[in-house]
Formats: structure tokens, sequence, C-alpha cells
């Protein structure tokens, strides 16, 4: 292997303990404790296991963390009326909603019914017209913390040939509008796109978010890229036994890893940033909010 192993969890750990040490300051200087309203709608196991994921986070570094599990039969204006509670309670800086929502629900309604200054998933349209126009906004968590990756990287990202694959409005077009904030020449790629193997060559960057187990191939990949692979896919391992399964990325990991200057591994590389850079937009709502400076190197 050539390539240098990009650490996420080890990333994520230093994230979460500057955002700790910032949360203790904001206690002490100004008697000011960030919270997070977590908002969970049904009993997707997957949503769970990340609610309880962000719960015990938010707790571990020194934020209130508050919990609403709602039944999957809740009418959407309850809801929308918790949401507005939230906004008004002045203990909550942040507050998300948990996707995917029960089908009754119309998603972007609920999610525009976010006050857009606690809107720490980034996904309410005003947020999305703020980052695709260059203005102070809130940044999702999932391509914030892959752009802190290749900032940590390589300082200053001008004029790099970034392709991202994936044009989803959580990470594909986030991510380019951050690539392009960065001075870095984007190309997004999609299920139409063609030639895709020709298009990844051309890249200094590469940000597979498609959801494809290892589509991403060495031979795809210009020597020395940096590949950022935000995919997470559950195979079949019957080498772990029968039934057994086992997490991959959108990039066959071992063959690109011999190509590539500097690849994040699944798991263990986006995934552990995207809960530590929630808790640094919590942080940094909660400072807009009370008109306070923002700490330094936790967001876009
Ligand atoms: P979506 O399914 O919303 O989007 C997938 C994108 O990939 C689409 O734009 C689609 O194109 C494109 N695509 C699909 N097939 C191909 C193909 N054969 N060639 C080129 N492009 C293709 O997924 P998300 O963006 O929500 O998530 C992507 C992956 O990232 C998933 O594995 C997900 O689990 C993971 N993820 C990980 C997170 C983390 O914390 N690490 C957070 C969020 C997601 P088109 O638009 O044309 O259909």
């Amino acid at each position: 292997m050539s390539a240098k192993i990009i650490d996420g969890k080890a990333f994520a750990a230093e994230i979460r303990g500057r955002v700790g040490a910032e949360v203790a300051r904001l206690k002490a200087e100004h008697d000011i404790t960030p919270g997070l309203a977590v908002v969970l709608v049904g009993e997707d196991p997957a949503s769970q296991v990340y609610v309880r994921s962000k719960g015990r986070q938010t707790i571990e570094a020194g934020m209130n963390s508050y919990e609403h599990k709602l039944p999957a039969d809740t009418p959407e204006a309850d809801l929308l009326a918790l949401i507005e509670r939230l906004n008004e309670d002045p203990a909550v800086h942040g507050v998300l909603v948990q996707l995917p929502l029960p089908r009754h629900m119309d998603e972007a309604a609920v999610i525009n019914a976010i006050s857009p200054a606690k809107d720490v998933d980034g996904f309410h349209i005003l947020n999305v017209g703020r980052l695709a126009t260059g203005q102070k906004a809130m940044v999702p968590c999932t391509p914030l913390g892959c752009l802190m990756m290749l900032r940590d990287l390589h300082g200053n990202l001008s004029g790099m040939e970034a392709v991202v694959i994936g044009r989803s409005n959580i990470v594909g077009k986030p991510m380019a509008q951050l690539l392009l904030r960065d001075s870095c020449t984007v190309t997004i790629a999609h299920s139409r796109t063609r030639d895709l193997p020709g298009v990844v060559k051309r890249a200094d960057i590469v940000v597979a978010a498609v959801g494809r187990p290892e589509m991403v191939k060495d031979e795809w990949i210009k020597p020395g890229a940096t590949v950022i692979d935000v995919g997470i896919n559950r195979i079949p391992a019957p080498e772990k036994g029968e039934g057994k399964t086992r997490l991959v990325g959108d990039v066959d990991f071992e063959s690109a890893a011999k190509v590539a200057g500097a690849i994040t591994p699944v798991p263990g590389g986006v995934g552990p940033m995207t809960i530590a850079c929630l808790l640094a937009n919590t942080l940094t709502a909660c400072c807009r909010i009370h008109g306070l400076p923002e700490p330094e190197g936790l967001t876009a």
C-alpha cells in the first residue's frame, strides 16, 4: 500500500475535543450551555442507532441533549408544532429531525419549518441558498467533515481538480459547493455521466457518495489523488461465518490504496466525522445565536 490512510476516527476525536473545550469556555465565560434537540419519528433501527450515538456524543462534549421520540403515525401537524416549540426554546441551539421520515410526511415542509439559525443539518432551503451564494450558512455535516479532512491534508485546495460522484442534496451537491467555495475546479458526476472512469481520472480529489459497494476502481484513479469515500454499504461476508456482513465504501479500498496519495477507509473514515461536525455545528449555531465569535476551524 502506498496511500496515506486518513484516520477519520482520530480526526473526529480531535474535533470533539476542540468542541468540548469551547463548550467549557462558553459555560465559564458566558454561562451558556449549547443544546441540541434531536427528533426521531418512528422506529427505523438504523435511525435509532444514529440518534442514540448523537445524544451520547452531545453529552460527552458537555452540551445538553434533548431527545424527542414520536410514534410513526404522528400527524405532521404535531411534528411541526414540536419544531415550533424547539425553535422558540432558548435552551435549544440546534434542531435536527432524523431522516428518513414516515411516508405520510412532507420532508421538505418539515425541514423548512426548522429555524434556519438552528438548522444544524444545513438542509433548510435558506441554508442551501446561502451556501450556494457564498453567504454564511449552516453547512451539512458529512460534506463539512470531508472538507475538514481535505483542508487538514492539503491546506489550500485552490485550483485542484475535484470530482464528486453523486448529486444528492445531503452529500453530493453541498460537497461540490464547498469545494467550489475553496476554489477547486469541480465536476459533479452521477448515474447519467458518460465515461465515469475517464472523468474520475482527471481528479486530484475524488469524493465518492454513491451507495454502490466498491464501485470506484484503482484504474479510475489518478496516481497520487486524494480519495474521500463517503459510501457506507453492507455486503455479505461469508468469510466471517454464515449470514455475516461487513461494511465497505463506494471505493475498492484495497486496490485504490495502491494508486491514491491518500484515502479514507470504511469504516473509520468519513463516518465518525459526521457526528463530530454535528457537534461543531451546534456550537457554531449557539455562538451565532448569542452574537459571540465563532471558534476557528470548526466551520466552512
Ligand atoms: P443517494 O442515493 O441520495 O445519491 C446517490 C447518488 O449517486 C445519486 O446522485 C446517483 O445519481 C449517484 N449514482 C448512483 N449510481 C451511480 C452510478 N452507477 N454511477 C454514478 N453515479 C451513480 O445517496 P446519498 O448521497 O444520500 O449517500 C451516498 C452514500 O453515502 C450512501 O452509501 C450513504 O449510505 C452514504 N452516506 C454516508 C454518510 C456518512 O456519514 N459517512 C452520510 C450520508 C450518506 P442520480 O442522481 O443520477 O440517480
